[in-house]
């Protein structure tokens, strides 16, 4: 892993990265690498949780597309040194800041969308100029292998390499003096690296999960609202990170609307075979979410199948903050629904719970909408639709403090991988006395006046 590094950190010190069209070489090739191999990249999602080709493209690849498309059309303009206003106080002289490649940078990739969350990343870190070591999640292991046999066997492992591996190899690569690090995955593993970092003062993003709420007020379009969340809480069968955890639903449309959930869900006919639905990652996972729903509890759904790792979509009605399904993030197709009579109640339970990634509201009313939006600390979100905000690359995608650290996608992504070195250019044709000795009333005046302070 050392020499690794250290054969990345001497080709970053070439500055042949800095260089905009050898970045868009690397995102070409990367592009024609994908799109060249797309039914290889198929095949070995589908071995490891049977995700079906359209979901894969939708949810995966058509975003790292985009993302690589978006960062070669704006690169220049991201990049370029950017001018800024120089105060009076320096007068002669101009401002600008440059931005600066960080250099070897560490990617450790989540299994839940392993292409798009290892490789977006990897693209914005590329785009910006600097050097990748990829670590994708070793849960599914083709995906893994289908990464490194294609990246490693395409690019210069001074410019990109792809290192496989669980706990011991990230454990050792976390040992080493990166550039900077991006993360995503659980909370708890991202403890583990931000500590890790800070032996180094290595910069972080932490992209990490938690609850999500999805507040349902009686005054929504139901149909709509209700379509819409189903999509988005059984997508990849529930194991997105900014799933709709659970939903606050108020109290005098609950039957409504739960009769509603299980109409659509119904008329989705989630299942493997129809290639609308995926398997659960693992038996750990799998064991896990089944302690999650309590029988009693489910209005609808609640089968499970140890040996195909299968559970199907399920509602938990009159759940409370209390159970079981509401003290860990659930990441699988259970939804517990609980209600509320006071929007500003519900949002002070939600307000108790670690800061989550983030939040939706199903509503037709101003006021509503705006109680949630400025009441309440989350990653980001959506109004009338859940899921869909990660689409938009404008919108910077990141979690607040539990739920992560810093932004990407986009030029967020460009940015979180870009340091912002800021100069100030001074003209030698003048120099002002005011700062040297001797000090004098009317030089703190004229310091005073020239800082607008009076
Ligand atoms: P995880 O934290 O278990 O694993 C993530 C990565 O960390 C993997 O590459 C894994 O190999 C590595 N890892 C695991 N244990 C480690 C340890 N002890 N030391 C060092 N490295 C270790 O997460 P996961 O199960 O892959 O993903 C699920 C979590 O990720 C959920 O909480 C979900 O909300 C979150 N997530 C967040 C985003 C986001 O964009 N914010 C996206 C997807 C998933």
């Amino acid at each position: 892993m050392q020499k690794l590094i250290q054969s990345q950190r001497e080709f970053f010190n070439t500055n042949t990265t800095k260089n905009l069209k050898f970045r868009i070489q690397q995102l070409n090739k990367l592009y024609y690498l994908l799109k060249d191999n797309e039914q290889l990249l198929f095949d070995a999602i589908y071995k490891d949780f049977k995700k079906s080709e359209f979901d894969t493209y939708v949810s995966e690849l058509a975003l790292v597309y985009h993302d690589i498309k978006d960062a070669k059309r704006n690169m220049y303009k991201w990049g370029r040194r950017e001018k800024v206003a120089t105060n009076l106080l320096n007068f002669p002289a101009k401002s600008y800041i440059i931005k600066e490649p960080m250099g070897v940078c560490l990617v450790i990739g989540a299994w839940n969308y392993p292409y798009q969350l290892s490789l977006a990343p990897a693209v914005a870190a590329l785009a910006a100029g600097n050097t990748v070591i990829l670590k994708p999640s070793e849960l599914p292991a083709e995906t893994s292998k289908v990464m490194a046999q294609l990246i490693n066997s395409s690019f210069d492992p001074t410019i990109f390499k792809v290192v496989e591996g669980g706990v011991d190899e990230t454990t050792e690569l976390l040992e080493q003096d990166f550039d900077k690090i991006f993360f995503t995955g659980s909370t708890k593993v991202g403890k583990i690296v931000y500590k890790a970092a800070a032996k180094n003062l290595t910069p972080v993003t932490l992209e990490l999960g938690g609850k999500s709420p999805a507040f349902v007020t009686k005054d929504c379009n139901l149909k709509i609202s209700v379509k819409r969340l189903v999509w988005a809480k059984f997508l990849n069968a529930g194991q997105t990170c900014i799933a709709p955890d659970y939903v606050l639903v108020e109290k005098e449309i609950e039957q409504k609307f739960l009769n509603a959930l299980k109409a659509e869900i119904e008329k989705e006919q989630f299942a493997i075979a129809n290639h609308n639905y995926v398997q659960i990652i693992n038996t750990d996972n799998f064991e896990r979410l089944e302690k999650l729903i309590a029988p009693a509890k489910i209005f609808y759904g609640g089968t499970t199948d140890a040996s195909e790792r299968y559970i199907e979509p399920t509602i938990l009605q009159n759940a409370t903050f209390e159970d079981a399904s509401m003290q860990e993030e659930i990441f699988g197709p259970v939804l517990p629904v609980l209600t509320y009579t006071n929007l500003d109640e519900a949002i002070a339970k939600v307000k108790r719970l670690p800061k989550p990634l983030s939040a939706y509201v199903f509503t037709s009313s101003a006021e509503n909408r705006e109680k949630v939006l400025q009441q309440l600390s989350f990653g980001g979100g959506a109004i009338n639709d859940a899921v869909m905000h990660i689409t938009n690359p404008k919108l910077p995608f990141g979690g607040i403090g539990n739920s992560g650290i810093g932004s990407y996608h986009g030029k967020a992504g460009f940015d979180c991988f870009t340091h912002p070195k800021s100069i100030l250019q001074k003209a030698t044709w003048l120099e002002l006395p005011l700062k040297y000795f001797p000090h004098s009333k009317s030089r703190l005046q004229w310091i005073k006046r020239t800082m607008k302070l009076q």
